[in-house]
């Protein structure tokens, strides 16, 4: 309900957020990050700016401190503790979203790239079907895949699953390296609901982390060394998983 109360205002500040991001996704992101360290001083500085000069820019400064980062390439570090398949997630309060987005029109060719919530706030999985498909065309085919540090929340799961179920010119593949809190009935619901709507969702193997990696981070032309565990993490959790689907 306070989401909905909120929506416009939202909305307006995805906007203006998404069109800088365009501009220079890196950029927004490690500024994006400073003000999560120090969100209090940074919006005590914009406004004072703003009372200043009086003219409105968007400045990193002033974006809130829990808001939807965006970009081209993770940082190789957050990946490897973000994406990092361990069973207790401890510290990772942000699901990493990358996507590869093709609306079935060659001109187009393939969207990609990634986005990162904190669970405080709008998450990755929404904030992708406002950011990344605002304009939704049921004459298009629209093929998502998207590799995500975890799976979805059950309200998240829900209210996919219902999109599935209403856009059927859209098909939906979901990679994740860890389930998210699995053990709780509503979360498992939630997977269901999306497996019964036609999303493909699946434990990341060893392989599709290396995939990531190459496609999604600053690799600077290294390849991953993959950590002790992946694959019996991957193992463990797709075990988890096939139970919920079954
Ligand atoms: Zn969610």
């Amino acid at each position: 309900m306070a989401d909905k109360s909120h929506a416009p205002m939202r909305k307006k500040e995805k906007k203006d957020e998404a069109a800088d991001m365009t501009k220079d996704g890196k950029e927004v992101k490690s500024e994006g990050q400073k003000t999560e360290d120090n969100g209090e001083a940074a919006a005590n500085n914009g406004t004072a700016a703003n009372d200043q000069n009086g003219d409105f820019e968007v400045e990193p400064m002033e974006l809130p401190p829990f808001e939807i980062i965006a970009g081209d390439r993770i940082d190789p570090l957050v990946f490897r503790f973000q994406f990092k398949n361990v069973e207790y997630s401890s510290g990772r309060n942000k699901t990493f979203l990358c996507y590869l987005l093709d609306k079935g029109n060659p001109a187009d060719g393939l969207y990609k790239g990634y986005l990162e919530d904190e669970h405080s706030g709008s998450h990755a999985e929404e904030a992708f079907f406002t950011q990344c498909l605002p304009n939704y065309d049921p004459a298009l085919k629209y093929t998502i895949t998207w590799y995500v540090s975890s799976t979805p929340c059950s309200a998240c799961a829900t209210k996919i699953a219902e999109m599935l179920k209403a856009r059927r010119n859209m098909k939906l593949s979901i990679f994740a390296a860890r389930l998210f809190e699995w053990e709780e009935e509503e979360i498992q619901a939630g997977l269901k609901a999306l497996h019964g709507a036609g999303c493909k969702l699946r434990v990341m193997k060893p392989v599709d982390f290396s995939y990531i990696w190459d496609t999604f981070v600053e690799n600077e032309e290294q390849p991953l060394n993959l950590w002790e565990d992946c694959k019996e993490n991957y193992e463990y959790y797709q075990e988890k998983l096939a139970d919920i689907l079954q």
